[in-house]
């Protein structure tokens, strides 16, 4: 499926029960020649509002922390892994089959974009995208490279707006990034199997996601 129809595919999607709890799909959004590629784990109340990620605090957070970069949001490609607000006040969180439904749209994002870093904010988001089981505190802050890019576990924006130690953690992660887009592609073989993927027609691997 390729990027256009991932996204018309997307906003008229009803292939898991989050159809019924969202108000908007929340695609994602940013140019399609992006370096950098952020992961969060689902929309919540003002995402699901807005119909964009990364609204309210969780947004500010993040302009924040794109700020002491020097980068914008507008330089890179934002989306969730689940484009549909959870129900529940707070939401809760996505369900494995809910993030399988949804995983062919982040796939075709991934694709379409091909970002040299991909930055996965969360536990959830981090192991579907470099496909290790390890917890989040062991891989955090350590590039994984995989498809020819590098994927970035770090702590969830949430996580770090409620609990200032974490925070630290997040704008320390957050400081690594300018070294890892400066750098050349990692050569690998390892594979998602994210079509349109040159390694993937090498050697495919399919790590267990869950
Ligand atoms: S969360 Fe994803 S798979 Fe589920 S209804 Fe929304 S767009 Fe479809």
């Amino acid at each position: 499926m390729d990027f256009a129809e991932a996204q018309k595919e997307a906003l008229g999607c009803t292939k898991c029960g989050l159809c019924h709890s969202r108000t908007q799909v929340v695609f994602g959004e940013g140019p399609l020649n992006a370096e950098l590629f952020i992961v969060g784990e689902a929309p919540g109340f003002n995402e699901d509002r807005a119909g964009k990620p990364f609204q309210g605090a969780s947004g500010m957070l993040l302009d924040r922390l794109l700020g002491s970069l020097d980068l914008s949001r507008e330089r890179v490609y934002l989306t969730i892994l689940v484009k549909c607000r959870p129900p529940g006040s707070p939401p809760r969180s996505p369900r494995p089959s809910e993030v399988s439904s949804c995983r062919p749209y982040l796939m075709s994002q991934l694709a379409a974009v091909d970002p040299k870093v991909v930055v996965a904010l969360g536990e959830m988001a981090s192991r579907v995208l470099t496909g290790r089981k390890e917890p989040l505190s062991r891989i955090r802050g350590r590039a994984v490279p995989l498809d020819r890019r590098y994927v970035f576990p770090t702590l969830s924006l949430q996580r770090a707006l409620y609990v200032p130690a974490d925070r630290g953690l997040l704008i320390s992660d957050f400081s690594r990034l300018p070294e890892l887009l400066a750098a050349e592609r990692p050569s690998t073989y390892e594979t998602l199997n994210i079509p349109g993927s040159p390694a993937a027609e090498r050697e495919p691997i399919q790590p267990g996601l869950w």
